[in-house]
């Protein structure tokens, strides 16, 4: 026990013990107020039973000491009614005759003294009922303290958890937004590669893929054939039909095109009406034949168009190889001996095929 047990002091840290002194005789209150005074406790003093009820209501003494018999309500009533409303947390010193001792401790009392008291006899239960009401005090103020750092560790728990789950939310954001903008950039690069009105690769691409395959065709030794496409007459369908309509049959001969290839080939709007094919690892007789197929798919077309007319028309071509048996080129010559052969298609009547011999 600590130092303020000696005497009237409550723990270390805090104010004195208090105690209520319940006796309607002003003598006897004097004579236990001298007692406990001079020991260092705090005395407050009720006349009676129900004075001393309100005095408690207000404030909650550390002991109550309890004469018996009192006008209105007697010591034991008083005791019975400090037992409901505190439980063990108030502790009662009865002031009784000898012969009224199991009468106290029925009532509630936690311990008893005979009127007149003995100064060492008094002080001492004093002291042991303040001494179990500090064990209680502090275990209580432990209890609370402890339920304090549960709420808190709760509270701290659950917005952890708040946070974990904003944190899982975010990510799963930051993945998507990361998809999205992979995807935009996708479709950005596609765009930036294709021409807007026929969706066929435009010319930049064509170059750049046109170099990329004439070195792949020499580093592996194989062959490369280009076909060069030009729309027959196709002012004459512009102005018979109508500019747009000339736009409809250029997309649609896109399409056509992009039908008749492998995976691997290249459809390019060369400019204009112009088009031309990239075709990986193919002979010059199988770009031929290729060429006549879509020759003959793009003469039996018959658009219609969004005007409500109906539209024909046909295509040269100009075929060549990379590279040619004994002969060395480079990519400007398949373009150039591709183009040359489209101009004899075109000399030759138009809606043919052509393959270029150098
Ligand atoms: P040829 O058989 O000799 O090739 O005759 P052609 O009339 O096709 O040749 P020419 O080069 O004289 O005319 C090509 C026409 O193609 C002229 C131009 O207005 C048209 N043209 C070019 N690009 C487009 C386009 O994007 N849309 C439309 N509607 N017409 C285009
Ligand atoms: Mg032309
Ligand atoms: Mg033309």
């Amino acid at each position: 026990m600590d130092q303020g047990h000696e005497s009237g002091m409550a723990p270390q840290g805090t104010d004195p013990f208090e105690i209520l002194l319940v006796d309607d005789s002003p003598t006897v209150v004097r004579m236990f107020s001298d007692m406990l005074e001079g020991n260092g406790y705090r005395i407050r003093t009720a006349g009676d039973g129900r004075e001393a009820l309100q005095s408690i209501a207000k404030r909650r003494p550390d002991l109550v000491l309890l004469d018996v018999m009192m006008p209105e309500l007697d010591g034991y009533e008083v005791c019975q009614t400090l037992r409901a409303q505190w439980g063990d947390y108030l502790p009662v010193l009865m002031i009784t005759a000898p012969g009224d001792l199991a009468k106290s401790l029925d009532a509630g009392a936690d311990d008893f003294i005979s009127k007149p008291p003995e100064p060492t006899e008094l002080i001492a239960r004093v002291k042991s009922l303040l001494r179990i009401r500090a064990l209680q005090k502090s275990l209580y103020d432990q209890h609370r303290q402890a339920e304090c750092q549960n709420e808190q560790l709760q509270a701290q728990n659950q917005q952890l958890e708040a946070m974990s789950g904003q944190l899982q939310a975010q990510n799963q954001q930051l993945h998507e937004m990361a998809t999205q903008l992979q995807i935009l950039n996708q479709e950005l690069q596609l765009l930036s590669v294709t021409d807007g009105l026929t969706m066929a690769y435009n010319h930049r691409y064509f170059q750049e893929r046109l170099r990329s395959e004439v070195a792949r065709a020499r580093r592996h030794g194989e062959t490369l054939a280009c076909i060069m496409i030009d729309v027959d007459h196709f002012k004459g369908v512009n102005d018979r039909h109508g500019h747009l309509s000339g736009d409809e049959a250029l997309v649609r001969l896109v399409e056509v095109l992009k039908a008749g290839v492998r995976r691997e080939d290249l459809v390019a709007r060369y400019g204009g009406e112009e088009f031309a094919l990239l075709l990986p690892k193919t002979t010059a007789a199988q770009a031929q034949q290729l060429a006549e197929r879509l020759r003959m798919a793009v003469e039996a077309e018959n658009l219609k168009l969004a005007n409500g007319g109906t539209l024909r028309f046909t295509i040269s071509l100009g075929v060549s190889e990379y590279p040619a048996v004994g002969r060395e080129r480079d990519a400007s010559a398949l373009i150039d001996v591709a183009d040359k052969a489209l101009f004899l298609a075109k000399q030759g009547g138009r809606n043919r095929v052509v393959v270029g011999t150098k």
